[in-house]
């Protein structure tokens, strides 16, 4: 045995991933009950003391297959319409693992930086921002608005003759976001991190429609304004995770720019349902986003840990999210040129780490690029208006049903609806009886959804934006709906 050897194996890629492979495409096919629920079998096989000595390549990619991959969380399921989240499809699974082999940094001279580059420019004309917008990756939706926020506080302290990423907030007075009821509390978590506080988001109620009330909006605008408050941003929600609607944007993006506030637009669950022509125009001028985030492993179906933010005005995220470079890292400015570089380590290559909150982090947009390259633009276009037909379908079945009740009129893939038998009036008995389909359903394991209240009331809340699912996954959710509630109604 050479003792100079590591521990670890790596003269054998291709054999350690056909060790998991036959696993992983029984994974996919998704047969049989769930096993995932069988946690008294795998649970105790996997909770095991530190290893001194390791149990080497064969046995640990053994339990990998068995244990870790066969047990797998059902997300990418076709029937599967609980979250905004979903599994890859296969390009942007191979593209991952491509990505960790060859791609381990997103920056210096390679294909993998020049694509992760691409794929953001690809992004921003898709999407119809101006193509002076620049943008970043990140790890989700949640860095993806702190970091357009941070834009937004750095905006706001600029107006001020402040430096707020160098100096700090403390000359800010009293910092305000604004940003209805139904906004994702990773908002309200950005503000913290910010250093703005989190009870300075400052939360605007509905109006009939279940988007921003413009009204008291302008008016807690004006007041704070009275008060002398920093108004930092507003935030839009382009698809709510509760019903998914969309805020009138076009309005926001008026109020805001009136006032010299940054519209930060929170898209992302729905930032990608702007390709649904039926719906475009509550998205507004895209181009009148100060900051858009989107989420490419929601509806883009890449790999967990894609978000992605986009920003209008170049300059801002590099003063926001700058940092002193250590002298280890001087040569990372050698200027990119076109010629071929001596060596890649020569050059940065494309993007800046001044972009974000990350520094070493995986080249993101290599799936999204082997993705949009795989669909197209028409291709996304296609699932987003299939997604959002799915969930027309449920409704239109709750409509015709007199058992079923719509709770939401769907404007993107989400639609609210409950069970409701004929004279069943008590809200908290329909309440309770919802709470069991939705349990029943899971259990019977044809379909899983989620849950959430609309105007107080217990609502099934499928979400389809899973590129496995169609027509028939949405009708069966109504059929396992109608097959359970029944069911539980007629035991009272
Ligand atoms: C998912 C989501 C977030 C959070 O994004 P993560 O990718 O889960 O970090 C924020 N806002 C909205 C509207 C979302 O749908």
């Amino acid at each position: 045995m050479d003792d100079h050897r590591d521990a670890a194996a790596t003269d054998a890629l291709a054999k350690a991933v056909e060790a998991i492979l036959p696993a992983l495409e029984r994974f996919v096919r998704f047969e049989g009950p769930d096993p995932a629920r069988e946690r008294s079998r795998w649970r105790p096989l996997l909770d095991r003391p530190l290893p001194h000595a390791g149990v080497g390549r064969d046995a640990t990619l053994a339990e990998l297959a068995e244990l870790v991959v066969a047990n797998g969380l059902r997300i990418a399921h076709p029937g599967f319409s609980g979250w905004v989240t979903t599994g890859p499809t296969d390009v942007g699974a191979a593209a991952d693992l491509a990505q960790a082999v060859a791609v381990p940094q997103r920056w210096w001279v390679t294909p993998g930086n020049f694509v992760d580059h691409l794929a953001i420019r690809w992004l921003i004309e898709l999407l119809g921002l101006p193509e002076s917008a620049v943008g970043t990756f990140t790890a989700g939706g949640s860095t993806a608005n702190l970091v357009g926020i941070g834009a937004a506080r750095q905006h706001a302290g600029e107006r001020l003759g402040l430096r707020p990423a160098l100096d700090g907030i403390g000359d800010m007075p009293d910092p305000r976001v604004y940003a209805s009821t139904e906004t994702h509390h990773v908002v309200g978590r950005a503000l913290g991190v910010l250093g703005m506080g989190r009870r300075h988001l400052r939360t605007i109620p509905l109006d009939r429609a279940g988007t921003i009330d413009l009204d008291l909006l302008q008016a807690a605008l004006d007041e704070d304004r009275g008060a002398g408050r920093t108004q930092v941003a507003i935030v839009g929600c382009a698809g709510d995770v509760n019903t998914g609607r969309v805020d009138p944007l076009g309005d926001l993006a008026r109020i805001a720019h009136e006032r010299g506030i940054w519209l930060h637009v929170d898209g992302a669950y729905g930032g990608f349902g702007l390709l649904d022509e039926r719906i475009r125009e509550r998205y507004g001028d895209v181009a009148a986003y100060d900051s858009f985030a989107i989420d490419p492993h929601k509806w883009l179906a890449a790999p967990v840990g894609t978000g992605a933010v986009i920003v209008r005005d170049e300059g801002i995220l590099g003063r926001a999210f700058t940092i002193e470079t250590g002298d280890y890292d001087r040569e990372r400015h050698v200027s990119a040129g076109e010629e071929d570089p001596g060596s890649p380590f020569d050059e940065l290559g494309l993007g800046t780490p001044d972009w974000g909150v990350d520094f070493s982090t995986p080249a993101r947009g290599l799936a999204v690029w082997a993705i949009l390259r795989e669909i197209g633009a028409d291709g996304m276009r296609a699932r987003v208006v299939r997604h959002d037909d799915c969930a027309r379908r449920v409704a239109e079945r709750a409509r015709a049903s007199a058992t079923l009740e719509l709770l939401a009129e769907p404007v993107l893939s989400i639609c609210c609806f409950r069970f409701r038998p004929p004279g069943w009036d008590d809200e908290a008995r329909l309440d309770d009886l919802n709470e069991a389909i939705l349990r029943g359903i899971r259990a019977r394991g044809r379909t899983v959804t989620s849950s959430t209240r609309v105007d107080g009331r217990f609502a099934l809340r499928p979400c389809f934006i899973n590129p496995r699912s169609t027509f028939a996954d949405a009708d069966a959710l109504v059929d396992e709906v109608l097959a359970v509630g029944s069911e539980l109604a007629a035991r009272g």
